[in-house]
């Protein structure tokens, strides 16, 4: 049925960079089998899963819609992948994303842009736009991104589905590949909050293959989040996330889905979180920084493009990296190795990581007063293609509230609250204290 949908729709979506139909059909035959000779059946058996063009399945193209990597195919499965296919989903299908998830809009993208299934002159934003269309557009049960600075949580929230960023650590980051590791996390785009609570159970675990994963999780996130079910929770509202520059339509979803809560026997206050205004200088700063260094792997030697034109060694990998990157990717290279050069280094990026503990610290502040925070996840709905692509600046400032909880570690989510006079959805964000993901899908579910 998906890939009759894909037939349908992508034509005018486009979410889709490939689809392997043979491979996915062989796939969902192989559980139907399981099924008829009674084998046991993992938690996501049979259920379509479609994965952003940035976490690696063996025999898969992974270009992370970048002409560096137009003709890689992966050697092997990325962690999150092999979890997945022990739960029995059928892994299909490589999505549409930002080049190497930099930017907020899918546009992008090395390979043309992807448009929201809900009005095809918008961005569907991004970079895991590819993720949010097409379970938005019905093209796939559930999709897997990735979220660095929000990139999860903005598209679903301009696309109207639920999309998850765990807590730091959840989820390996082996085989997913590296935009800005302190910051970089995989999630679930899906339909309902339970199907969200689903995928984590299959996906979040220690790594010994990721240095950063978190050691003894716990993780029923599905009954762990029914037995919160009647829990009457402290909600706080960030001031700083209703002010200025937020869409007076977004606002009004977003304050009606908190008189919600309080008509549920919730207690509402409004808290401060006073450093958030530092929030993406300080993102674009750290995020640049490493992406430079991840970036430098990408030589025209071990893989990736290779320029025909250079007639030396230097040669090549100036010119390999100067025809195989595309702009965005390019102006956060300079960027990033400007904020680490000798003599800035001090002014720039030590003085963000000093502001991250910043950003971090309002969090625990907050968290000793309140259960979790519950705000707007973008300051406006989907904005039409073309207009912010030419403004970075502009674009930037759509991950404006999104970006502090990649910053301080939090999981983040959004949820469809409602849709705006031209009928765009809105995205109302929950972010939750460490390792609380259960008590978050709670809080998300009670309002679903
Ligand atoms: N839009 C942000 C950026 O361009 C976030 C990207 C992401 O989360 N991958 O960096």
């Amino acid at each position: 049925a998906c890939l009759n949908r894909i037939e349908a729709v992508d034509g005018s979506v486009k979410a889709f960079l490939s689809v392997d139909r043979e491979d996915a059909l062989a796939q969902a035959r192989a559980s139907d089998e399981r099924r008829a000779q009674g084998k046991s059946l993992g938690p996501l058996d049979g259920i379509p899963l479609a994965l952003k063009d940035i976490v690696a399945v063996t025999g898969q193209p992974l270009t992370c819609a970048s002409k560096m990597l137009e003709n890689f195919v992966s050697p092997y499965d990325a962690t999150s992948v092999e979890k997945l296919k022990a739960a029995g989903a059928v892994l299909f299908g490589r999505l549409n994303m930002d080049e190497f998830a930099m930017g907020s809009s899918t546009e992008n993208s090395a390979f043309g842009r992807t448009h929201n299934p809900w009005d095809l002159d918008r961005v569907p934003g991004g970079s895991s736009g590819g993720s949010a269309a097409s379970v938005a557009a019905a093209e796939t049960i559930l999709s897997l991104g990735s979220d660095t600075g929000g990139s999860i949580r903005q598209p679903a929230a301009f696309c109207g589905t639920v999309g998850l960023k765990p807590t730091y650590g959840r989820i390996s980051r082996f085989g997913l590949v590296a935009f800005a590791s302190s910051l970089d996390q995989i999630g679930p785009f899906t339909r309902c909050v339970e199907d969200a609570a689903l995928f984590l159970d299959a996906v979040c675990g220690h790594d010994p293959k990721d240095s950063t994963s978190l050691p003894d999780q716990k993780t029923d996130f599905l009954a762990g989040m029914a037995s919160l079910k009647d829990r009457k929770w402290k909600i706080g509202v960030p001031k700083e996330f209703l002010a200025e520059g937020l869409d007076p339509e977004v606002r009004a979803s977003v304050e009606s889905a908190i008189e919600f809560y309080e008509g549920q026997g919730c207690t509402v206050e409004e808290v401060s979180l006073p450093h958030s205004s530092y929030a993406v200088p300080v993102y674009y700063i750290l995020a640049t920084a490493e992406a430079s260094s991840n970036l430098a792997r990408y030589d025209g030697i071990r893989y990736g493009h290779r320029s025909e034109e250079a007639k030396d060694g230097i040669e090549l990998y100036y010119k390999s990296r100067g025809e195989g990157f595309g702009e965005e990717v390019k102006r956060r290279i300079m960027l990033g190795t400007y904020v680490l050069s000798s003599g800035y280094y001090d002014a720039y990026y030590l003085r963000a990581q000093k502001v991250r503990s910043l950003i971090r610290k309002d969090f625990d502040d907050a968290f000793a007063k309140v259960d979790c925070l519950i705000g707007p996840a973008t300051p406006t709905v989907a904005f039409r293609a073309g207009d912010k692509v030419d403004d970075p600046l502009s674009m930037y400032l759509s991950d404006v509230y999104t970006i502090s909880a990649n910053l301080a570690g939090l999981p983040a989510m959004s949820v469809p609250c409602g849709l705006s006079s031209e009928g765009c959805p809105i995205g109302m964000q929950i972010i939750s204290p460490v390792l609380q993901e259960a008590e978050m899908l709670a809080v998300a579910k009670k309002f679903e």
